[in-house]
């Protein structure tokens, strides 16, 4: 048994569903997840849900400085005796949706990377509120489900392109580093899980005059699937067809295009359209 099973079960937890907590202890594999997210010890590192610790551990000793971010409660004794000797270490217990990141990582060089095995119930709201909080980060390295991983990854015109891809694809560069297979987590999920990098571009992918036309543009695009974008623009936008219709001739777009099949060129000549 890895010393990480024999903590929690030295400590008599049970693991919390509800929390998303399936933990990793294959220590070949935590060591190639911090490789491939890149750290070195030029990075300072805000880490998601550090459950007992096992991943943790391996990002002090490849990272700067570690703030590391726990909810449950029960947790934090464990870590603390656990990564004791880790100087280069930061616990803070609370919710990562509600807690004042800014503060949090005030802390940390910037820009810093966010590396986590993430609990699977926060993950969407989660990627947009690290990609939209304005917080200064270099990438995000993520354990998320396969199904989630394929949206990240998306292309326009593949099945899996969502708001979450167009989202991602605009303010990163996404990219496949390791497929896990559910049976390497304790206790196992339903499905595989990838760990995706997410470096951010410099700047936005597409120039657009409104970021917040874009992305309003951008979920009105999947809104209605399988309808035509003229009719999520009337819908979403409360507006008559003519004046839709201008939009998508002014955005140089068919009538007849699917919103599901916009490029981010196309939302942002929309977007643009739409915001003149
Ligand atoms: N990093 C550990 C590992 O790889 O073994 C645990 C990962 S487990 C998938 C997710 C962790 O996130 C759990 O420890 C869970 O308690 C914690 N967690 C769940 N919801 C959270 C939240 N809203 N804020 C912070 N941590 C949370």
């Amino acid at each position: 048994m890895s010393k990480g099973k024999e903590r929690i079960r030295d400590s008599a937890l049970r693991y919390k569903q509800t929390l998303g907590q399936n933990f990793l202890y294959d220590e070949a594999l935590l060591a190639e997840l911090t490789a491939a997210a890149g750290v070195t010890k030029d990075d300072d590192v805000l880490e998601i849900g550090p459950g007992c610790g096992s991943l943790t551990k391996h990002l002090c000793d490849a990272a700067g400085q570690v703030t590391a971010v726990e909810l449950d409660e029960r947790l934090i004794p464990l870590l603390q005796a656990f990564l004791a000797e880790k100087k280069n270490l930061t616990v803070v217990q609370g919710d990562v949706m509600t807690l004042d990141l800014k503060q949090v990582t005030a802390g940390l060089r910037k820009p810093f990377a966010v590396v986590a095995n993430i609990p699977y119930y926060i993950t969407t709201p989660l990627i947009r509120l690290l990609l939209e909080s304005g917080l200064e980060i270099s990438r995000l390295a993520l354990m998320v489900q396969q199904e989630v991983a394929d949206k990240i990854l998306a292309e326009p015109g593949d099945e899996a392109w969502c708001p979450l891809s167009v989202l991602c694809r605009f303010l990163c560069e996404p990219e496949l580093a390791v497929k896990v297979p559910a049976e390497m987590f304790t206790p196992p999920p339903k499905v595989d899980s990838a760990f995706v990098l997410l470096p951010l571009r410099e700047k936005p992918a597409v120039e657009v005059r409104s970021r917040e036309m874009f992305f309003r543009v951008a979920s009105a695009a999947f809104a209605l699937r399988r309808k035509t974008m003229l009719n999520n623009l009337c819908a979403t936008f409360r507006a008559e067809r003519a004046q839709a219709l201008e939009w998508l001739q002014a955005a140089g777009l068919d009538e007849k295009i699917r919103g599901e099949k916009l490029t981010l060129e196309e939302i942002a000549a929309l977007a643009d359209a739409i915001d003149r």
